[in-house]
């Protein structure tokens, strides 16, 4: 029995042995792409790294780092914590988690910075879109909803770290910032996981990890009226890039195109604006700046932009004219 056990003990060692040999041979400058349907969007990991199965591990980590916030954060799972919130904060503060709570303050600074144009109580009117069935609210409905479109009513208290809606019908959605927290999230899991050189994409929103090995990334902005048709090509380093369109989820009724960003001055899509590009350090703020701009328009979207030195944009106007902030404007251009 002992030597049963022996023998089939050194044919497992040497399997090992021969993998771990063939390892500087064949499983070396690895990139490794992986992508899985999460936040009702395609996330994309690309990665570097020498060992194919580590490789393929870290993009794991993030798959299962992502579905963790989506459980939080996601407005279509009932048992998450933001459902608990729509559901009940009108009545009583509903205490949530340290992310979910941080997230939310961050949002209501940014409607602050934005002057409302970003306001995650768009969704007390953008619930009543479904832009896979062709539905908006009729107007009735618009009506009713319109005055619950208002980031003061959200309160946020530190002390038993709960939100509380001021009115009945307030609801708030993520949707606008969230997809940037998670590949920011994504890229902190890859870093531990010892990976320098990623880019975690989910929709909309892109973080790149480090650089493409001595070579920077080429990141496309796409023609927000051609499929496949890249506009413009920046390169980049490390930083996070976001881009909003109307053209990604939107229904045409009557020769006008609904589509899923919102003013939240009349509830109905903002207009004005093909797409919104946004570069920068955070993740998060390229994503909640993107829809930002999106919703401000071209003159006073670039004014915003012009405050924030760390940040940067590029926004494409109803007629396809191409517009940039200061700090990318090419020098030819001047
Ligand atoms: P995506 O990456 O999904 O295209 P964007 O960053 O362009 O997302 O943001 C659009 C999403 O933001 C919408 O689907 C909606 O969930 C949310 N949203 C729409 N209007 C607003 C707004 N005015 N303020 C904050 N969030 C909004
Ligand atoms: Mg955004």
């Amino acid at each position: 029995m002992a030597g049963k056990h022996n023998s089939r003990y050194s044919v497992t060692l040497a399997v090992v042995l021969l993998v771990f040999s063939s390892v500087p041979t064949v499983a070396t400058a690895e990139w490794l792409g992986a992508t899985r349907a999460q936040m009702g969007t395609e996330v994309r990991v690309y990665l570097w790294h020498e060992n194919k199965e580590h490789a393929s591990l870290a993009a794991e980590a993030v798959f299962t780092e992502i579905a963790r916030i989506e459980a939080l954060m996601s407005t279509y799972k009932e048992d998450s914590e933001i459902s608990a919130v729509n559901r009940d904060a009108a009545m009583s503060g509903v205490p949530v988690g340290d992310e979910l709570y941080e997230l939310v303050v961050r949002s209501l600074d940014i409607s602050v910075l934005t002057r409302g144009a970003f306001d995650i109580t768009y969704d007390s009117v953008g619930q009543h879109y479904d832009f896979r069935a062709g539905e908006h609210p009729d107007e009735d409905t618009l009506r009713a909803s319109l005055p619950k479109i208002d980031y003061r009513l959200v309160k946020p208290r530190a002390s038993d770290r709960s939100i509380r809606f001021l009115a009945a019908g307030v609801r708030i959605n993520l949707g606008g910032i969230a997809k940037g927290y998670a590949v920011e999230r994504g890229v902190a899991i890859l870093r531990q996981l010892g990976i320098s050189n990623a880019i975690v994409t989910a929709g909309g929103d892109s973080r790149l990890l480090g650089d493409r090995r001595g070579q920077p990334w080429v990141v496309g902005i796409q023609n927000p009226r051609a499929d496949d048709e890249v506009t413009l090509r920046i390169p980049l380093v490390d930083e996070a890039v976001s881009t909003s369109g109307d053209y990604e989820r939107y229904f045409m009724e009557d020769g006008k195109r609904y589509h899923h960003i919102i003013s939240p001055v009349t509830g109905e899509p903002a207009n004005g604006v093909q797409s919104a590009t946004i570069v920068g350090p955070d993740a998060v703020m390229t994503d909640a700046l993107s829809t930002s701009v999106f919703v401000m328009g071209v003159d006073s979207g670039l004014r915003l932009i012009a405050t924030l030195p760390d940040y940067e944009g590029i926004v494409i106007d109803a007629d396809g004219r191409m517009f940039y902030s200061d700090g990318l404007r090419p020098p030819a251009a001047e």
